[in-house]
């Protein structure tokens, strides 16, 4: 693989990015968006399941509501864990309370809960909230290793 097909999470189109331009800031072919942001991106239920059938980029989900709290305690962990993973993976969350389904179709028993997907397949799931550490290590775990 040397390219990896990530999809726009504000347009819904998927991209082919050289994977040696991972780190320069690749922007979406259509609407001109960055890709990655190094940022979390709140995603709606298009773009969510596109881009976790989608994507060769791995792409952790934040599973989550305004009335939790914990999930509000660890929006700040998670956003630094975006910035610590980019752009060897990003990071965006689904709001549970607005789209049930979704949560519902992807096993979601409590929130917080982070769910990392590539090419359509779910490499692992961590529950609860977890500080920035355990995030950007969880990810790291799953990621392939260079070269394989
Ligand atoms: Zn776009």
């Amino acid at each position: 693989m040397d390219n990896a097909k990530i999809t726009c999470l504000t347009c819904g189109q998927t991209n082919r990015v050289p994977l040696d331009r991972l780190s320069q800031s690749p922007r979406c072919g259509s609407c001109g968006d960055p890709l990655i942001t190094g940022g979390v991106t709140e995603m709606d239920a298009a773009g969510h399941d596109k881009a976790t059938r989608t994507d060769e980029l791995p792409l952790l989900v934040d599973y989550w509501a305004p009335w939790c709290g914990p999930c509000r305690m660890m929006a700040p962990e998670f956003a630094k864990a975006a910035k610590a993973l980019a752009p060897h993976a990003r990071l965006a969350k689904l709001n549970t309370q607005d789209h049930p389904d979704i949560a519902s179709r992807a096993r979601i028993q409590g929130i917080p809960a982070l769910v990392l997907y590539q090419r359509g397949r779910e490499l692992g799931r961590l529950a609860g909230a977890r500080p920035a550490s355990d995030i950007v290590a969880f990810v790291q775990s799953k990621l392939p290793q260079r070269g394989a």
